[in-house]
Parts: C-alpha cells; sequence; structure tokens
C-alpha cells in the first residue's frame, strides 16, 4: 500500500522526522500527565509547554507570551483575521486589504466577513505572484482595520516584501498579519524587524505531526477568546494543550533554523535541474518568479496536458507530486492562484508542483527528471487538445 517511493509534495505536508519523534515521544509515553496537574508529570508537561513556547517565540524573534499555540495554520489564520475584523468592526474600520492568492484558510474567511458586510480588497500578484507594494499603499483606506498577506506562496513559492507591507502598515496605524506557513519551513524570521503583528505557521509542513501550530500576536494587541472552558493559552483558547505536539513542534522549527539554510542551496540546483528538464519541453510555462521564491517549490505548466493524469502517471512510478488543477481537491476549477497569475483555464488545468523538504536528495530529482518528458509526451500524444494546439501552430 505505502508505495510511494520519491514525495515531492512537501508543500502538501511533511514526514515526521526521527528528530522530532524522539523529541516528542516523552511526553506520549511518559511525561504524558496534564499540564495543568501539580504532581510531577504534570509538571513535566507544564514545564515542556513553556519550554516550547520560549523556543519558538526566540525562532521568530517574539516574547513567549505573544506566542498561542493552536491545532494549525488555517485556525491561526481564522482566530487573527476574526480578531481584527471584530475589533474593526466596533471602531467602525470594515475595509480589509489581502492579495488574490492567499490560502483558502484566509480566503474563505474573508469571504464569510464579506457576507456579515466587511470589504475586502485583493491586491493583484501580477504574472510574477508577487503583490507591490505601492498597489498596497493606494489600497490602503481611513477605514482599512487589516492587512493579510502571506509571507510565500504554497503553489508557487514567491515570496513577498513582508518587511516592506508591516512598514507601510504600521505607518498607517494598521494590523498587519501574515500567514508565514509555507516560509518559516525555509525562511528565517524576525517578526520584529519585519513590522509583523500577527502570524500564523503550521507544525505538519515542518516535519512535526498535523494538528499542531501557533499564532504570534505582537503584545499591545488583544485576542478575542476562541474557545471557553479553562486558564489555557491566556484563557483565550481553552483545552488541554497537545503537549507532545508543541514539544514536536519547537523541535522542529529549531531542526529547521539550523539546516534550512543548507537545505536552501541544494534545493536551488535541484530546481534548476527539474527547470532545464522541463523548459527543453515545447509549450511549457515556469509559474512565479525565479529570484524571489523559495527555492525549493517549483511550479510549471504544460500545455495539452492535464494535470491529474500527469499525478497519476508520476503516482505509478512512485513519485508523489501535485497539480495546480485542483482535481486533487475535488473540484473542477483550475487553482485561484495559476488563474491570478493570468492563466487562462486550460493552461492552469496542466500544471505541476514540486515542493522539496530537507530530506528530498539528488537522486530522487534526478529520477524524476528522467520519467517527465516521457510522461508529458505520452499524455500528449492521447490529448486532443493537444493535437488542436499543434494543428494551430502548423497553420
Ligand atoms: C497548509 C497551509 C495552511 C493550513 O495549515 P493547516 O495546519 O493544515 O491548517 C494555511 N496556509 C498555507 C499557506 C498552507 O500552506
Amino acid at each position: 500500500m505505502f508505495h510511494t517511493k520519491i514525495y515531492l509534495d512537501n508543500a502538501a505536508t511533511t514526514k515526521v522526522s526521527d528528530r522530532v519523534l524522539n523529541a516528542m515521544l516523552p511526553y506520549l509515553k511518559e511525561a504524558y500527565g496534564n499540564p495543568s496537574s501539580i504532581y510531577t508529570i504534570g509538571r513535566e508537561a507544564s514545564i515542556a509547554v513553556t519550554n516550547a513556547r520560549t523556543k519558538c517565540a526566540e525562532l521568530l524573534g517574539a516574547k513567549p507570551s505573544e506566542i498561542y499555540f493552536t491545532s494549525g495554520g488555517s485556525e491561526g489564520d481564522n482566530w487573527a483575521i476574526r480578531t481584527i475584523a471584530a475589533q474593526g468592526a466596533a471602531k467602525g474600520k470594515k475595509h480589509i486589504i489581502s492579495s488574490a492568492f492567499e490560502h483558502h484558510a484566509v480566503l474563505h474567511t474573508l469571504q464569510d466577513l464579506e457576507k456579515q458586510g466587511f470589504e475586502v480588497t485583493y491586491l493583484p500578484v501580477h504574472e510574477n505572484g508577487i503583490v507591490r507594494v505601492e498597489e498596497l499603499k493606494a489600497a490602503i483606506r481611513p477605514d482599512t482595520a487589516l492587512v493579510t498577506i502571506m509571507y510565500a506562496n504554497n503553489e508557487i513559492g514567491t515570496i513577498q516584501p513582508i518587511a516592506e507591507i508591516g512598514a507601510v502598515c504600521r505607518e498607517n496605524k494598521i494590523i498587519f498579519h501574515t500567514d508565514a506557513v509555507q516560509a518559516v519551513p525555509h525562511l528565517h524570521i524576525d517578526v520584529v524587524k519585519e513590522n509583523i503583528d500577527m502570524l500564523s505557521l503550521s507544525g505538519h509542513k515542518l516535519h512535526a505531526p498535523k494538528g499542531v501550530g501557533l499564532l504570534y500576536c505582537r503584545r499591545g494587541i488583544k485576542l478575542t477568546p476562541l474557545i471557553f472552558g479553562g486558564a489555557q493559552e491566556r484563557g483565550l483558547r481553552a483545552g488541554t494543550e497537545n503537549v507532545a505536539g508543541i514539544v514536536a513542534l519547537a523541535e522542529a522549527m529549531t531542526a529547521a533554523a539550523e539546516t534550512m539554510d543548507e537545505a536552501n542551496e541544494r534545493h536551488k540546483k535541484y530546481a534548476k535541474k527539474i527547470y532545464d528538464t522541463v523548459m527543453k519541453l515545447s509549450r511549457v510555462h515556469f509559474n512565479g518568479d525565479l529570484e524571489h521564491r523559495i527555492p525549493g517549490t517549483v511550479n510549471f505548466s504544460f500545455e495539452g496536458v492535464e494535470g491529474e493524469s500527469l499525478l497519476l502517471q508520476l503516482d505509478l512510478k512512485g513519485i508523489a507530486a501535485s497539480s495546480g488543477s485542483a482535481c486533487t481537491s475535488g473540484s473542477l476549477d483550475p487553482s485561484h492562484v495559476l488563474l491570478a497569475l493570468g492563466l487562462v483555464h486550460e493552461v492552469a488545468h496542466g500544471s505541476l508542483r514540486i515542493s522539496m523538504s530537507e530530506y528530498t536528495t539528488e537522486e530522487e530529482i534526478d529520477e524524476l527528471c528522467s520519467v517527465l518528458p516521457g510522461i508529458i509526451e505520452k499524455l500528449r500524444s492521447m490529448s486532443p487538445l493537444w493535437e488542436r494546439i499543434t494543428k494551430e501552430e502548423k497553420k
């Protein structure tokens, strides 16, 4: 059953690393106490949560009191956006600025707020997948309460000018939240230097288990209580802490900070190999920006190819990757990210995202590069769409 040999979908989720597993196991098997209990294994659990909070804060340039553990990226995004929306509305500020290619955890929250009378400006991300600070400035209104723009995009890996955006927001006294789920595994972040007021991240995108994450919330911003019922997370998110998950998150963030520089260097080299292989084919598009990017996330569109078929062909070779076409998520709409770049539906449908982790090897990339051109050729040879495209070319 577990036949995937080569896992290149690390932007979707990652494996739990041995280092992280070893760090969390004692809190499942031995120090399994409730952190609120006063006997030894309870206190041990409580100390572990405190230490993890300190570590996570340190890695982000924040204070421990500014860290709130959550169930993951979606929860952090929802919590941050809803908090600031409610506070803004109370002051008559019901305008929010975001981008056109946010994760659905942000987009769907904003759409829900629009139904409640909020107005949202979605900044364009242009052909290269990067928002323009000038356009942000122009979108600011007296009633703007929040700017929420992701740090790095999950489908194409482009990095946004976060520090500049943060500075503009600070100048205009607007709260700035960023979904940094895809950035934290690969980039060193300093919330103070970058003027970030709120930041969400997720454990399972950086080798911790699914179901744990955190929200950084700058001191002075009051989060709206999310879950009632206990004093956990400063009384704002009740419920016995996910101790092992929290320990895992801190260990995973520590490990990432230690290894990301070297991993990024390797990823650049691997991405170049893939790029060179793919760009030799006709009618292909590289999606995103060649420079301002997470080196290990690359995205291409192949004209005359159907994304889902491409994924299935790769799967037959034991390779797991992802497609821009959202057939994978059960809908027929092409990816809103690729459409935001200006791709037409047909082209956006034939997309492939490769996302690496620090465990990705050169052999794996070589294997991908050796099978990919053949798969594209085979799929095109069976595609009526490709036939039409090439006929038009001959005319
Ligand atoms: C995965 C992801 C999320 C959601 O995180 P979960 O922990 O799965 O809820 C949010 N934003 C981005 C950019 C992501 O890649």
